[in-house]
């Protein structure tokens, strides 16, 4: 039931964005995301409601400049029942000037792009819906033990599907997934926990490296930076910000995996695709390319999003063009189709 609740959650958070005034003059779409989320209008209970006046506290690295923001048209044909996404609030105006970029140098047609998979995506029938890192963020949890899960899992997500990441982390939570339980358990018996995740070994040592760290300078809790974060063992640029998305709720920087990368290249949103060899492929260009241009409330729903799409329609060998509801916009799309 939580993860349900979370998937939930987590298409509300996407269908904000795209029912946004960002998206209001967004025609081309509109209509089949509408009528792809009925169950989203039409049920009160998963209607999530507008965050108060001057709660947002999070935004983008100081470093990023402000670009000003973009003049959303009102348009009749949004539901205005559904609350607008809580980085555009009136009342933080003075706030949004500095998370909400308008871009300088977007892919036309991007906005189009987004809406078209999102819709696609509204059914929230792929494997980071139930089995992804944020799934593993129990509420129910302590604070602490619950933020530590979030690490593990993105930890063990590398270069493994979400399924197998998922079974992992229910036998380690079965066997109690704790740092100091992790830290009482032997090298051989973690490694047989975590197996078949890719490169279990390795992760198993640094799992109980990075639990000892915890266990010493973070008092068992993970620390609250992104470079605090990024310098544990085994924990890379795109654990770091999924950890901080989805553990401490503070977007710094968009998560890339191999799917955001090969997708935003197909999309033509970034040129970063190394073809001269590729097999070594570099996901931090493709942040810094999408970090250049996405809005800023679109850094951590992107992750989500693109993920899904490239585990549903997307593929990373014969991707369904066929199905694909933005093919027609797509600078990528089978040649047979056009
Ligand atoms: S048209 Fe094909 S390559 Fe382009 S986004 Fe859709 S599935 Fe991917």
């Amino acid at each position: 039931m939580q993860l349900r609740s979370r998937a939930v959650a987590e298409s509300q958070h996407i269908v904000r964005a795209v029912r946004s005034p960002r998206f209001a003059s967004s025609k081309r779409l509109k209509e089949a995301i509408v009528k792809s989320e009925p169950e989203v209008a039409a049920k009160p209970e998963v209607v999530v409601k507008p965050e108060p006046a001057g709660t947002v506290e999070v935004g983008p690295p100081a470093q990023t400049p402000s670009r000003g923001k973009r003049k959303a048209k009102a348009d009749p044909a949004v539901d205005t029942a559904i609350p607008l996404y809580k980085l555009e609030i009136q009342d933080a105006k003075d706030k949004s000037d500095s998370v909400v970029k308008k871009p300088k140098t977007a892919p036309a047609h991007w906005e189009d792009v987004w809406n078209g998979i999102a819709a696609m995506r509204a059914a929230r029938t792929a494997a980071v819906d139930t089995q992804g890192c944020e799934s593993f963020n129990d509420p129910s949890l302590d604070p602490p033990v619950r933020r530590f899960h979030v690490l593990v899992a993105s930890m063990l997500s590398s270069q493994t599907k979400d399924p197998v990441t998922a079974a992992a982390m229910e036998r380690l939570k079965a066997h109690g997934l704790s740092v100091a339980n992790i830290l009482a358990t032997d090298h051989a018996t973690l490694a047989q926990l975590l197996r078949p995740v890719g490169f279990f070994n390795n992760k198993a040592t640094y799992l109980h490296k990075t639990c000892a760290i915890l266990q010493d300078k973070y008092a068992s809790d993970i620390p609250p930076t992104f470079d605090e974060l990024v310098a544990l063992p085994g924990v890379g640029p795109k654990m770091a910000h999924l950890t901080m998305s989805a553990a401490w709720e503070k977007t710094v920087g968009i998560c890339v995996d191999v799917h955001v990368h090969r997708i935003s290249n197909r999309l033509g949103w970034v040129k970063t695709w190394n073809k001269a060899n590729p097999k070594s492929q570099d996901p931090e260009k493709t942040r810094k390319e999408l970090e250049d241009w996405l809005p800023y409330d679109l850094w951590n729903p992107v992750n989500a999003m693109l993920v899904g799409f490239g585990q549903e329609i997307c593929l990373p060998m014969n991707p369904r063009c066929a199905d694909c509801g933005v093919r027609d916009l797509c600078p990528s799309a089978s040649k047979k189709l056009k």
